[in-house]
């Protein structure tokens, strides 16, 4: 098992309508040793892409992101969460279905912080139905810019996100793959990934 593996045996709790609760160490309290493990992590698993911006969700997106921009030295930008919003032409936006509060966002980036000449990497906390991961997509392709790859904590590879995603042709690294999970008995169980 992988450090991050071994954190979510030992901290991770697992809720009913398969929702895997983090928030001691990733995503509400941050470790951020484990943090900085992971974006290790992610600058090895992209080393041979040139990335210059990484782009992420808020809001439990952003801590991970910004800990693993240290590594790949490039700014981070997250995509900000409106229910409503004007659209003033300045923005990118895209409508994204929220897997924990089940209602639906619009996901907004400046247009002045993605360009055609910038190469992205994509990070978020989780991969559930890939709904938020198909809103950065969209927002990264109608700014012209190329996704290098995406980077995620937690895929939960009984949903249908990581197939999807991975259909599409991008590189989706996840340094965890939860395939299987009962919030009766609390087992997790992991799909076999390389070590690291
Ligand atoms: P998706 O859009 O892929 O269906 O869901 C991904 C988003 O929903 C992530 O940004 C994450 O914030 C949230 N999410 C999905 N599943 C879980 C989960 O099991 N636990 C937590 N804490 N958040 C989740």
């Amino acid at each position: 098992m992988n450090f991050l593996e071994e954190r979510i045996m030992k901290d991770g709790v697992v809720k009913e309508g398969n929702v895997l609760k983090v928030d001691s160490f990733l995503n509400h309290q941050m470790d951020i040793h484990l943090l900085n493990e992971m974006g290790a992590e992610f600058k090895r698993r992209f080393a041979d892409k040139q990335i210059n911006k990484i782009l992420t969700i808020e809001a439990s997106g952003i801590g991970i992101a910004c800990i693993a921009a240290q590594h790949f030295d490039v700014p981070v930008v997250f995509a900000k969460k409106s229910q409503s919003i004007n659209l003033d032409g300045d923005m990118y936006v895209a409508e994204v279905e929220s897997f924990t509060h089940k209602c639906k966002n619009h996901v907004i980036v400046a247009q002045k912080f993605l360009s055609p000449e910038d190469h992205v990497l994509l990070i978020d906390d989780f991969l559930a139905n890939g709904c938020a991961l198909q809103g950065l997509i969209q927002i990264v392709q109608s700014a012209g810019a190329t996704v290098e790859g995406i980077g995620i904590a937690v895929e939960k590879g009984f949903q249908s996100g990581g197939r999807m995603i991975r259909n599409l042709g991008f590189q989706l690294e996840s340094l965890a793959i939860v395939d299987g999970m009962d919030a009766a008995t609390g087992e997790i169980t992991f799909r076999e990934q390389p070590q690291w």
